[in-house]
């Protein structure tokens, strides 16, 4: 499959990898927004948010509160976002959610 983030998840890509389970992969954005910026995808290749399943959000959140606690953020706050979409300005289409923190981040969501 022509996928970027499937690519990467295989070793075709080269990747700074933070989190590895059974179900969810993680790594480090190559263009961070903030001190810390992980995008957290499920193994599974499934397009969006609106692919995915219950059973694969729960994977997927367990994953990010490990990640934020090894990440350092758990404390002082962190944010997560997943673009949907054209109108979410996804532009890799395989789910992955971004995990921003490190410091205060924008009241601003859009
Ligand atoms: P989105 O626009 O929500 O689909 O997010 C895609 C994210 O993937 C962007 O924040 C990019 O900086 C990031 N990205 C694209 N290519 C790579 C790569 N090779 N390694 C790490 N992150 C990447």
């Amino acid at each position: 499959m022509d996928c970027l983030f499937c690519k990467i998840m295989a070793g075709e890509i080269p990747c700074t990898k933070v989190y590895e389970d059974e179900w969810v992969f993680a790594f480090r954005d190559i263009n961070p927004q903030a001190p810390v910026h992980v995008l957290v995808m499920p193994k599974a290749h499934m397009s969006d948010i609106m692919a995915c399943d219950g059973e694969t959000m729960a994977h997927l959140l367990d994953a990010i509160q490990t990640i934020a606690k090894q990440e350092g953020v758990d404390k002082d706050g962190f944010r997560i976002v997943s673009n949907c979409g054209k109108n979410g300005a996804q532009s890799v289409g395989h789910l992955h959610i971004h995990l921003l923190g490190g410091r205060q981040l924008a009241d601003s969501m859009a």
